[in-house]
Order: C-alpha cells, then structure tokens, then sequence
C-alpha cells in the first residue's frame, strides 16, 4: 500500500471524531516515519511498511483520544512543545493570554519577575521566558508530573535558567513579595459538566475547577489582592464575566478588562 492509499483508505476510519481526517492520517504517518510534511508530499507514492502500525494508532484515535497524545508533541505560539497524558494540552486561545501579558510587560521596568499558576506543559511561562528579556518566572503547578513536562519544555527552549519551578497549591508554596504579575489558566470548569468525549482523556484537576468553575479564580484573585501583586491576568470561562466583575468589586478592585476570544466569547481578564 502506498502513503496515498493508506490516508484514503485510514481516514474514513476517523470521520466521525475530526473533521480533518486525512490531514490528521498524513500526521500519524509522519510521526511513525519521523518525516515533515514536505517530505510526505513528496513520497505521497511510496510503499508504506507500517500499515500494521498506523492501523493501531487510528484504531487509538478512533476512541477520540486526543491527536497530540499520541503523537506526543502540539504547537502552541508557532512553537512546538512536548505534551503528555497526564497534562493539559495547550489551546489555541491561551495564547491570547500571552499577547495580553506581552503587552502590558513591554512597558514595565526590568528585571521583572512574576508568578505563572498552574504551569502544565508550560506553554504560557516558556513564551514569556523566549520573548522577553530580563524575565524571572516562578512557576508553579500541584501536579508534579505537570511540573516534570514544563521542566522538558523549558530545557527544550533553552530557558531553563529564567523560570523557576515549584510544587505548590496556588500561592501556598509562594513567600516572594517582590512579584509583579501572576499569570494563570487555571482550572476554570464547573464540576458537573459534562465534558465532550476527547476532552475525557485529559486530567480533572486541570480542568474542572469547584462546583461553580471559578472558585480557584477568584482565591487567585483575592491573594493577589491580599499580596498586593499590582498585575492578574487570568483565563477564564465565557460564562464567568458577570461573577467576577463583582467579586473584584468586593476587593475595591476597579482598574481591570475582559477580553474575549477568537469566537467571541469572553475569555480571561487583565487586572
Ligand atoms: N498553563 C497550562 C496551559 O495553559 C496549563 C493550564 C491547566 O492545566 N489548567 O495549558
């Protein structure tokens, strides 16, 4: 069987859990074979010897375990980074939590350190750590395999030596008094959702955050009010705007913006 018949013949096996199945077949392909994509195309005619191989892996993926997983890699920021079972996979939106936090970093006076909560893969403290300068990152996850991946990620990147890592429970583990920022995105889902099947493979403690959604949000948001760490951004629910504008009202806190993502709907906020 060549490349060409294998992704004909494998991607009607994968309708029913993506819409890009062929493009999703090319992949697996690709990672048995460790070859990039100008390579397949160039190859689209050749024999293909691990039939038996790609068979199971769409089989895997036919269960809507998640592409990345088994692949072990995602992008996120038009970078790669290294994604396991056991951790959240990064999500486009994110990354407009980066862009936020970008933006208000450019102007604000160097050294700065700050806080990322809930690290995972470590997707959000490696961006900052590669575009900015003078950037002192602890970041901290309670997941210790979480913190296991972020450490390859950031050893990948070659920033091992802006970020600090830390087991801790949200600030508990955090004594510094000299951060400027916290950037989260924590679990922020409501414990009774009932989550779409090939979210299932991915852990409960990142996603699903108390009975409402955001009661880690809002004990985020009042240590930083109690701490006095002048910047928050954090990711949040499209549902949770209302809720939290009026608990950041019980901390006086008046100075903050919403912003919404690529769909529209509001995602995270800048305080
Ligand atoms: N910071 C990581 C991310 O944004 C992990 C987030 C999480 O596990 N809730 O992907």
């Amino acid at each position: 069987m060549t490349i060409k018949d294998c992704v004909k013949k494998f991607s009607s096996e994968l309708k029913l859990v993506t819409h890009i199945p062929a493009k999703e077949v090319e992949i697996l392909i690709m990672y048995l074979l460790d070859k990039n994509s100008i390579w397949l195309h160039l190859n689209y005619n050749n024999e293909f010897e691990k039939v038996k191989e790609l068979e199971k892996l769409v089989k895997q993926r036919a269960t809507n375990y998640p592409l990345e997983y088994i692949i072990g890699k995602a992008s996120f920021y038009g970078e790669q980074f290294i994604v396991e079972q056991g951790v959240l996979i990064p999500r486009p939106e994110t990354e407009l939590l980066v862009d936020n936090c970008l933006e208000i970093l450019k102007d604000l006076e160097k050294p700065v350190k700050i806080l990322e909560i809930g690290v995972g893969s470590g997707i959000i403290s490696v961006m900052l750590a590669l575009l900015v300068e003078n950037i002192k990152i602890i970041a901290v996850d309670i997941n210790p395999n979480a913190l296991e991946l972020a450490q390859k990620n950031a050893k990948k990147h070659n920033v091992l030596d802006k970020i600090e890592f830390r087991l801790s429970n949200l600030y508990e583990n955090v004594l510094e008094d000299d951060i400027c920022m916290t950037i989260s995105n924590p679990p922020y889902i409501a414990n009774d959702y009932k989550l779409p099947q090939n979210v299932e493979f991915e852990p409960k403690n990142a996603l699903f955050g108390g009975i409402v959604g955001d009661e880690l949000l809002k004990n985020i948001v009042k240590n930083t009010a109690d701490r006095k760490i002048p910047y928050l951004l954090c990711e949040m629910g499209y549902d949770q705007k209302a809720s939290l504008e009026s608990f950041f009202k019980t901390f006086s806190i008046e100075k903050y913006s919403f912003y919404k993502d690529y769909e529209s709907f509001d995602r995270g906020f800048t305080i």
